[in-house]
């Protein structure tokens, strides 16, 4: 058996992942290139006596170094030697997919084309000349439908057979004009001579083009003086004579060579005519019509995901009450065993409330899948570019973030969508600030007990009232402040142009349901890696610093269990490092009851608010809230109520979006930066509230 490597490349959207899907099928590994968060696929297939391992590389337009997409997919290309490459092609969109091809052909690589699409090609009255543009291209050409399974015996053969030929081809296939050929000319023995690795590595002619265009990552790894001052000065007199950057006289020359190429081989049958697609885009991405179809249809993904999914959640929930029950029940009754409330409290309370989420994060990850597979999400993407870009972020942002409002856990996971490293970063650093679903547990208890339901303005039978205006600020609050943070992130430490945003819309497809079902599992299953890891972990420390050390028990005599439970909970360490903060949170208007409630909140939000009860030794929360909304108003006012809230929607986000975040960004110094800025910004803005506030009412 030999073993082989193929790299899978093309632009997005032209049916990478189909084509992964059908040589691969279920043998996939999903991971993280090293040092970067770019997903890496790989899986397996046999073919003859050949084992070969597939990499699905990002989908990019270009190989230039632009985005970390392409910096990956380039230095894997040139890093690890794949034996193949294989650019997938959308063939019914043939120039623009063959620009990534020549720059894979410039950089000298085995490579196999997959004509993808070649059902739309052959709809819209396509045909190729396929012998006479392999030649042109110097490479095989094979027709594929991947989302039909259709070519994948001609896509083995051809790879089989390149590798067994190692026939030498000719990377000079673009001819980029007299001026710049001159240039390259003079560069290339300068590069030969004083950096023969990086020559025998990458080939001159491509070295020199690229120091031509002043191509970053290049630029910094030529260290010799010669080399980078002849090209500073070829790139200064090309920019002399084209009046335009000798980067984009390149472009240009490609795409010549490009529709040279085409208007050779391929002929069209039919007149251009407007397609369905064209129909559909005059509708959906109208100047009018446009933003409210977006939000009905994000409205709807809401509705899929939240209410539906109640039911398997409601489910789940059952389950894990049963099963603590059952647990509860080897014990006698009124026991307390710390093995019990380990498994109870401790395992099934922490990784349950984290499984019981799975139905929903299945859901809204089909939902996706299939906004993005129809080819509508490139639209919702267009729509929202505008007004996202104002803040210095991708039209794409805006879904993570509208998802944040049901939870940040899969917020930041659909951050995935997001091709630009720092357009994400930034994304799911101000996620925490759209307020989650568990938040609003804590709003409803807090809002009801300090604010009167008055009706604050009455036009006809639209009313305002006190309590739904308070709910509505603090969301706002979270929204304005979450502009304002992702400016200042953009502006600072993800500075940096948003890349080109080419705005192309790809033709809608129908989706297919082996594509959604494996983006369904592939995310449901690293939710629940997560669960059974990091999350599980976290929740023991604090489950253990919530139980731990025990009051001796003499002193618990005489109190109800309401009242021994505080006891208890006083006595733990979480008790006593919610009294030892008291000092620090004092100037915001907190005491030490509410300090404990906020470092239970950080296991999951609504935690806050059975943890208040367990302080105020509310013995039943179940019906409890009246009676625990009644010691509130007896303890705080009004002002340190909206304190309370507010800290709790700004400050540190729970563990399992800690954790999240850390997984995503594949560090640990950014989700601790993320943990850290967010509960200092709460810190400062509810000082400042409370401490005018207080000035004001005094
Ligand atoms: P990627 O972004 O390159 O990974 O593209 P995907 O594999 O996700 O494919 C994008 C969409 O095109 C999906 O809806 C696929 O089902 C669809 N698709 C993929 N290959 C073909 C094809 O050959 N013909 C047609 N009609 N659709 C395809
Ligand atoms: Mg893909």
């Amino acid at each position: 058996m030999k073993k082989i490597v193929v790299a899978l490349a093309g632009n997005p959207n032209s049916g990478k992942s189909s084509i992964f899907n059908m040589l691969t099928g279920a043998h996939q590994h999903v991971g993280n290139y090293p040092g970067v968060t770019v997903e890496k696929k790989e899986g397996l297939c046999r073919h003859g006596d050949y084992e070969i391992t597939f990499v699905d590389l990002p989908g990019t337009y270009s190989l230039s170094a632009y985005s970390t997409e392409e910096l990956v997919a380039r230095n894997f290309i040139i890093d690890q030697r794949p034996d193949v490459v294989v650019d997938i092609i959308d063939s019914s969109n043939i120039e623009r997919n063959l620009y990534l091809a020549t720059q894979l052909i410039e950089l000298n690589v085995p490579l196999v084309l997959a004509f993808n699409m070649s059902d739309i090609a052959e709809q819209r009255g396509l045909s190729f000349d396929i012998e006479q543009l392999s030649k042109l291209l110097q490479a095989p050409i094979v027709h594929t439908i991947g989302n039909k399974a259709k070519g994948k015996t001609e896509l083995l053969e051809a790879i089989r057979r390149i590798v067994e030929q190692r026939r030498q081809r000719h990377p000079h296939i673009v001819h980029y004009g007299e001026e710049i050929e001159e240039e390259i000319e003079r560069i290339e023995p300068l590069i030969a001579e004083h950096e023969p690795e990086l020559a025998e590595k990458y080939g001159t002619r491509w070295l020199a083009l690229k120091m031509i265009e002043q191509d970053s990552d290049v630029v910094e790894k030529v260290h010799s003086r010669d080399v980078r001052h002849a090209a500073e000065v070829s790139a200064e007199h090309l920019k002399k004579i084209f009046g335009d950057e000798p980067e984009i006289v390149i472009a240009d020359r490609r795409y010549g060579f490009i529709s040279g190429a085409c208007q050779e081989t391929i002929k069209s049958t039919v007149e251009s005519r407007h397609s369905a697609s064209d129909m559909i885009d005059a509708i959906v991405t109208n100047r009018i019509l446009g933003l409210p179809i977006f939000l009905l249809l994000m409205y709807i993904v809401f509705f899929l995901t939240f209410r539906i999914g109640k039911y398997p959640m409601g489910w789940l929930e059952t389950l894990f009450g049963w099963a603590g029950a059952t647990i509860t029940g080897f014990w006698p009754a009124g026991s307390e065993s710390a093995i019990k409330s380990l498994l109870v409290d401790g395992v099934i309370g922490g990784v349950g409330g984290v499984i019981v989420f799975l139905p929903n994060i299945l859901l809204l990850f089909a939902a996706i899948a299939l906004l993005e597979d129809s080819g509508y999400m490139a639209r919702a993407a267009f729509i929202m570019d505008r007004i996202m870009h104002k803040i210095g972020l991708h039209g794409k942002s805006f879904i993570p973030m509208l998802i944040g409002f049901g939870c940040s856990v899969p917020a930041i996971m659909a951050t995935r969508i997001l091709e630009n490293r720092r357009s994400r970063f930034t994304t799911i650093m101000v996620i925490p600030l759209f307020s989650c679903g568990a938040r609003l547990t804590i709003y409803m208890l807090i809002i009801p007990a300090f604010f009167a339901d008055n009706v604050l303005l009455r036009a006809g039978i639209f009313t305002i009232r006190t309590q739904a205006l308070m709910l509505w600020l603090i969301y706002l609050i979270g929204i304005v402040l979450a502009v304002v943070c992702a400016k200042v992130l953009r502006l600072t430490l993800f500075r940096g142009e948003t890349t080109p945003f080419v705005m192309e819309l790809p033709p809608y497809r129908m989706p297919t349901g082996k594509s959604i079902c494996i983006h369904m599992w592939q995310r449901g299953w690293m939710y629940l890696r997560k669960a059974g890891t990091i999350i599980l972990g976290i929740s023991l420390i604090l489950w253990l610093a919530m139980s731990f050390p025990k009051p001796p028990a003499e002193s618990l005599r005489d109190l109800d269990a309401g009242q021994s439970r505080q006891a208890a909970l006083k006595y733990s360490v979480v008790g006593r490092v919610g009294s030892a903060m008291e000092p620090a949170i004092k100037p915001l208007g907190f005491d030490w009851k509410i300090g404990t409630a906020l470092l239970g909140a950080m296991a999951a939000k609504e935690v806050f608010v059975s943890q208040l009860g367990i302080v105020y030794a509310v013995e039943d929360m179940e019906k409890g809230s009246h009676s625990l909304r009644r010691q509130l108003q007896a303890d705080y006012s009004a002002l340190q109520g909206f304190c309370i809230m507010l800290f709790c929607l700004i400050s540190a986000p729970c563990v399992a979006t800690i954790a999240m975040t850390r997984q995503e960004t594949n560090s640990w110094p950014w989700a601790i930066f993320q943990f850290v800025a967010l509960t200092a910004l709460a810190y400062v803005i509810t000082l400042a509230v409370f401490q005018i506030g207080t000035a004001i009412i005094a």
